[in-house]
């Protein structure tokens, strides 16, 4: 019999843990598998790591493993993939905002020789400003990278084994599992859904937190930015070419008339911003080789109870 491990990335969610556990539980039992838990305790400061102790006592096809700290979710899903042993791995949030009862759907899916199902969900219920601002970001993110990433899609999905193989084959430090799974291609089959309320407690996205995951987005897929630098360079030294021109034209044909005060506090005031902004697009890949370099561990565990 084939098996599926279901890998669920867990940070302060005692609310939810039982309850997604429960609520699971009534769908795997429609599919012909074996089935496996792997959660994975992200550092949580309350009591979901206790509560996971708990579940793997009572059913010993509950796997969990605890890091030493809060490593984030990209780590912890990375932890689960390593653990999973299935022929096949769903990927879950533990907030049920992933509903459970599309697992027999994907299930069906992959035994139909599909690599990746991937849950698309629809932005039902989203606010005005998230809905097109998540817009905005997608058009301009997908300019800038070579893969591309769907609005709507996560990290619900399911992975053949050879899919989470070659997930797993890409070490990089700075993760963006959204892209890595666009990356990564195979067989995909979209299954779309309606867009959930979490459950209990609060997300854990702050604005600033979404632009850093935006940043990550199209830095970590390729040197495109920097080409955009270049471009951008480009363009505004021929600007600058040009004006000179034109000014000397005008000095020869009246004389020198204006201070031009203005225009070189606007010209020193851009310049020095668009300076800024590509010194730090630079810098931020500077700073990526050397989190790349110094080769640390994704994350750090502290117990766990797995299956090895
Ligand atoms: N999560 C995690 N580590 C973190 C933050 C979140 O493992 O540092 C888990 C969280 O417990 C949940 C999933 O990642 O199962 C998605 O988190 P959340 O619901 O906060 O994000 P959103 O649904 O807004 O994307
Ligand atoms: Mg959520």
């Amino acid at each position: 019999m084939k098996k599926l491990s279901i890998v669920v990335p867990c940070y302060n969610e005692q609310e939810n843990v039982y309850d997604f556990y429960q609520e699971t539980q009534k769908y795997v039992k429609e599919i012909q598998a074996e089935i496996e838990f792997v959660f994975i305790d992200d550092g949580s400061k309350d009591q979901t790591l206790s509560i996971l102790r708990d579940l793997a006592n009572h059913d010993e096809n509950v796997n969990f493993i605890s890091f030493s700290r809060n490593f984030g979710k990209e780590s912890a899903i990375l932890a689960g993939f390593h653990y999973a042993t299935g022929d096949a791995v769903i990927l879950m949030d533990v907030d049920l905002q992933h509903p459970p009862s599309l697992i027999p759907i994907m299930w069906k899916y992959y035994e139909e020789g599909y690599d990746q199902v991937i849950g698309k969900r629809n932005r039902k219920g989203e606010g005005f400003w998230r809905r097109h601002l998540t817009n905005l970001y997608y058009k301009v993110a997908n300019q800038l990278v070579e893969i591309s990433i769907t609005n709507g899609v996560g990290d619900f999905r399911l992975l053949s084994r050879r899919a989470l193989n070659a997930v797993l084959k890409m070490s990089e430090y700075n993760r963006f599992s959204k892209g890595l799974f666009a990356w990564i291609g195979f067989h995909e089959k979209l299954i779309e859904y309606d867009n959930q309320v979490r459950m209990d407690g609060n997300g854990k996205w702050s604005f600033k937190s979404l632009l850093n995951y935006g940043i990550d987005g199209v830095l970590s897929f390729n040197t495109k930015p920097l080409r955009v630098a270049i471009h951008g360079g480009t363009y505004i030294t021929i600007a600058g070419f040009i004006y000179i021109f034109l000014t000397l034209i005008n000095y020869f044909l009246h004389g020198i008339e204006t201070p031009g005060y203005f225009t070189t506090i606007s010209a020193i005031i851009i310049l020095g911003g668009v300076q800024l902004l590509f010194l730090g697009i630079i810098g931020e890949y500077i700073g990526r080789i050397y989190c790349e370099i110094k080769d640390r561990p994704h994350y750090l565990i502290q117990e766990k109870r797995v299956k090895e």
